[in-house]
């Protein structure tokens, strides 16, 4: 694979083409160095059952049989990017990661993978180049800032942003990218730590769809399903909804093992019975007994739901996407201003179910 560079693109075009004709009221704020001037120019899995991988009928035909054998670049290795490199290298894949706390490297440097240095050096000797960033700033950075990928990427190349953002960050990312003859595919995940663990993320893919074809390997190393949506953009919108109507369903069932106490009931046995009906889901289950005991082990931090001070994220990013089609999203709006209490009451770092803390605090107020 040839990791020559075109010639340096004109940033200001490139940055001009993107956000500030896309995102209207929906814009993440973006770092004074890439901020955009006016363009110019299905599946599903039972809890606690088999593992079985599933592909959307809008995915292609590429199944798991289908090897990649290219050199895969691995940049972010926080809570879901560490497992989801450990599940690739574990694969055998050829491996090379970087993390702006190269101490997090190392774990994964004794699994086999190699490091380089700079986000750029990973872009230039990988086929494919694999982003799983905070927030929109950082992937913007990561990206296009200085030694960023984008300076390692050239034709033939691809590169895959699993973070979550907003549609606007991930067009610019694209254009980037394109700019540089490579391929841009946006994949934000559905799923939290252990799927990432366990390699039963869902993939919300969007982009150019020969990208799609060439890692849909890998993605079935690191997930259960993948979702292929169309164009840049729609990827990162489906990642929102589906949040914010996770953010909306904490809330909700954090309101309801509150009020059970309340009146009396057990809260546990809450749990099981609604574990038991139709509105049971994973996410409950999974972290029901541990709100019951005021306990928040962080698998998704409650900061993605709220990020105010990282940039927006999620929910904020969902409200901005729904006002952006003048869609009225009251729940979501009514969880969100649960969260950022939550967030002021210092619970950032802790699981999202630490929301139900913003509720006890709110009833102690009234009471
Ligand atoms: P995390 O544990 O906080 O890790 C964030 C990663 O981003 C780390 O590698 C961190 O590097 C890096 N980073 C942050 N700011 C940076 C900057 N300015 N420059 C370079 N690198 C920077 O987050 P996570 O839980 O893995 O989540 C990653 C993404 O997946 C987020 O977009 C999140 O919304 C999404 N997501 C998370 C979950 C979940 O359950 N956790 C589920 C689905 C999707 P350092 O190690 O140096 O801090």
């Amino acid at each position: 694979m040839p990791s020559t560079l075109l010639a340096k693109p004109n940033i200001n075009y490139l940055l001009s083409s993107t956000a500030m004709a896309l995102c209207s009221a929906f814009c993440p704020r973006i770092s004074a160095n890439f901020r955009p001037k006016p363009f110019s120019s299905s599946p599903s899995k039972p809890l606690l059952s088999l593992s079985f991988k599933v592909f959307s009928s809008q995915a292609t035909d590429a199944s798991s049989q289908d090897k990649f054998s290219g050199r895969v670049g691995f940049l972010g290795l926080g809570i879901m990017g560490s497992p989801m490199a450990q599940n690739l290298i574990k694969a055998g894949c050829d491996v090379i990661v970087w993390n702006r706390t190269k101490s997090k490297c190392d774990p994964l440097i004794s699994l086999g993978a190699k490091y380089r240095s700079s986000p750029e050096e990973v872009a230039a000797n990988c086929d494919v180049t694999f982003a799983m960033l905070a927030d929109p700033e950082s992937a913007i950075d990561v990206a296009c800032g200085k030694n960023g990928a984008v300076r390692g990427m050239g034709p033939g190349k691809g590169y895959i942003d699993i973070s979550t953002v907003d549609v606007a960050t991930s067009k610019l990312i694209n254009e980037h990218i394109k700019a540089r003859g490579a391929l841009f595919l946006e994949a934000p995940v559905s799923g939290s730590k252990k799927p990432a663990e366990d390699g039963q993320l869902i993939f919300l893919t969007a982009g150019k769809k020969s990208l799609y074809e060439l890692v849909s390997p890998l993605l079935d190393i690191l997930g259960k399903s993948r979702f292929y949506l169309g164009e840049v953009g729609n990827g990162a919108a489906m990642k929102l909804v589906v949040n914010m109507i996770m953010g909306s369903m904490m809330a909700s069932f954090s309101e309801g093992i509150l009020l059970s106490k309340k009146v009396g009931l057990d809260p546990s046995v809450l749990v099981e019975v609604v574990s038991q009906g139709a509105i049971s889901a994973p996410m409950y289950s999974l972290k029901g007994p541990s709100m019951v005991k005021s306990q928040y082990p962080t698998a998704f931090p409650l900061k993605h739901q709220q990020k105010k001070l990282m940039l927006t994220q999620d929910l904020r990013l969902a409200l901005g996407l729904a006002e952006s089609v003048s869609q009225s999203t009251p729940i979501a709006a009514a969880a969100n201003e649960l969260y950022k209490v939550a967030k002021s009451y210092g619970l950032s770092d802790e699981d999202f179910s630490a929301v139900i803390e913003a509720l006890k605090a709110k009833s102690q107020d009234t009471a």
